[in-house]
């Protein structure tokens, strides 16, 4: 099984950047079902052309594996003589995952303006199993703005009487970034497929959401690819749940925009520095804490969680009988499960505690029913056109009696020895809004949806750049 991806972008072997793949070498990946191979049949600065070779082993597949005894009566060769080493399929989904992860979930650390950047591509696999045929690859991917060339493949070359086999060869073409181009075969190859390889628990939707995020709301056949993506009705469900229409809001996402959910924090750098200085971070945390036991609150959803530094400090005191905490990242997940000792508290802490995944661009049932939600140095991290769908899910949807919202003030910005002037102070950060910015966008949210707003300094206050930090404090 082939998957080819070819641009003509100038200098086109930048295409090995984004790839994390040297042109010039042929390189080899285990996978549990098979190894999977990268090379480069042509690289030439006027174009270049990665091919993913996927070599699964059928014998492998079933090693492990019994299937019940009518299927193996009825199909005893079934197992070994299939289509899957040939075709596109779920395996191509999951070697995308593992051997081009970087290219898939955006992220490159010498080159993060190419990540951003659309990129003439072609892609071409060679045997697809469409379910539905030449009209579901054209409703899958025609939408999101390709040309899809499509060709039936005959069941038998040399018996062409035999008629079409129910394999197509498939080419895309577009201008896209990889990342986008990648996301997309990630899910909809799947969902052309009859079969998936694993069978899968909840977090199979989350997968879903996640390489969806910024195509799939909005994909006229979200329910088909929903359905055919998760095959159970109860995930469908879940997804089709959490996917909400966000209706245009005028503003068209900057050029630098991500997907949110594909991009990892970067903690522990310059931001974390920058603003040591003033300990600005438990500045922030006190402020936030106050805000909580002044309202008495006892029960925090703490959205972009990150590592857990406020749930740390909250799980201290007795008085939070519920906290949940909510990012994005499974890595930084991870990380707070660790900074919380998650796995050892004894048994009543842990069940004051909860860590979940997900993401503040899609509605999620599980943030219904909180006292409050904390949203501190999230928003910035959200692409400027996510902004409106995140106001949705936390303020019409789940409905906190109070949110705390804190994000940097960027008119403070100056009086940051080391960080030039104009630039941000993390490179994740979408934007920084002055004041006045800040202010007029939670006005604005507090009226549409029903709440009052009160803003709060955090940090010391400059006479003429006001404090470091600003805080929304939202309540109903
Ligand atoms: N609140 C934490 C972390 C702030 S860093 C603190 O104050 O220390 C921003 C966090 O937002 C990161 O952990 C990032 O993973 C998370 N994030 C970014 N986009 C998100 C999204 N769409 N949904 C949920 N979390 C998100």
């Amino acid at each position: 099984m082939l998957l080819t991806i070819t641009t003509t972008y100038q200098p086109a072997t930048d295409l090995g950047h984004l790839l994390h793949k040297n042109p010039a070498r042929f390189q080899s990946f285990d996978l549990n079902f098979g190894r999977a191979h990268v090379f480069y049949p042509e690289a030439s600065p006027e174009k270049c052309t990665a091919v993913l070779l996927l070599d699964i082993d059928p014998v492998a597949l079933v090693r492990g594996k019994s299937g019940s005894e009518s299927e193996r009566a009825n199909r005893p060769l079934q197992p070994y003589v299939n289509d899957r080493p040939y075709v596109a399929s779920s395996f191509l989904s999951v070697a995308l995952a593992q051997v081009y992860s970087s290219a898939l979930s955006g992220k490159s650390k010498s080159y993060p303006e190419l990540v951003e950047t659309k990129l003439p591509l072609s892609a071409h696999l060679g045997a697809v199993p469409a379910r539905g045929g030449e009209t579901i690859l054209r409703r899958l991917f025609e939408p999101l703005g390709y040309t899809v060339t499509v060709e039936p493949a005959p069941l038998d070359v040399k018996f062409p009487e035999w008629g079409q086999s129910a394999y197509y060869s498939l080419t895309l073409e577009g201008t896209f970034r990889l990342k986008d181009l990648l996301s997309h075969l990630y899910v909809l190859v799947p969902v052309l497929d009859e079969e998936k390889h694993y069978w899968f628990g909840d977090d199979e939707v989350d997968k879903l959401l996640r390489h969806g995020e910024g195509w799939l709301a909005a994909h006229p056949e979200k329910n088909l690819i929903a359905r055919r993506y998760l095959k159970r009705p109860r995930l469908t469900r879940d997804a089709l749940d959490r996917l909400v229409e966000v209706e245009d809001t005028g503003l068209t996402e900057p050029e630098t925009g991500d997907p949110i959910g594909l991009s990892e924090p970067k903690t522990g750098s310059g931001e974390e520095a920058l603003e040591e200085k003033v300990s600005l971070n438990e500045q922030r945390l006190a402020a936030v804490v106050t805000v909580l036991k002044q309202n008495a609150v006892k029960q925090v959803l703490d959205l972009g969680c990150g590592e857990g530094k406020l749930l740390k400090t909250l799980l201290a005191d007795s008085s939070f009988t519920r906290l949940t905490g909510m990012d994005v990242s499974y890595r930084v997940l991870e990380k707070a499960k660790v900074r919380l000792h998650l796995d050892s508290l004894p048994s009543f802490q842990q069940s004051r505690l909860t860590l979940l995944q997900g993401s503040l661009t899609y509605r999620d049932k599980r943030l219904a029913g909180y006292e409050a939600a904390t949203v501190i140095e999230v928003i910035e991290h959200l692409d400027l056109a996510r902004l409106a769908s995140f106001e949705r899910i936390l303020f019409e949807f789940a409905r906190p009696g109070i949110v705390v919202v804190t994000t940097p003030n960027v008119e403070y910005n100056v009086l940051f020895e080391g960080l030039p002037a104009g630039k941000l102070r993390h490179p994740d950060h979408r934007f920084e809004w002055s004041r006045a910015r800040f202010q007029e966008w939670a006005g604005d949210v507090a009226a549409r949806f029903g709440y009052r707003v009160e803003f709060l300094p955090v940090g010391p206050v400059d006479p003429n750049y006001g404090p470091p930090t600003q805080m929304a404090v939202f309540k109903r």
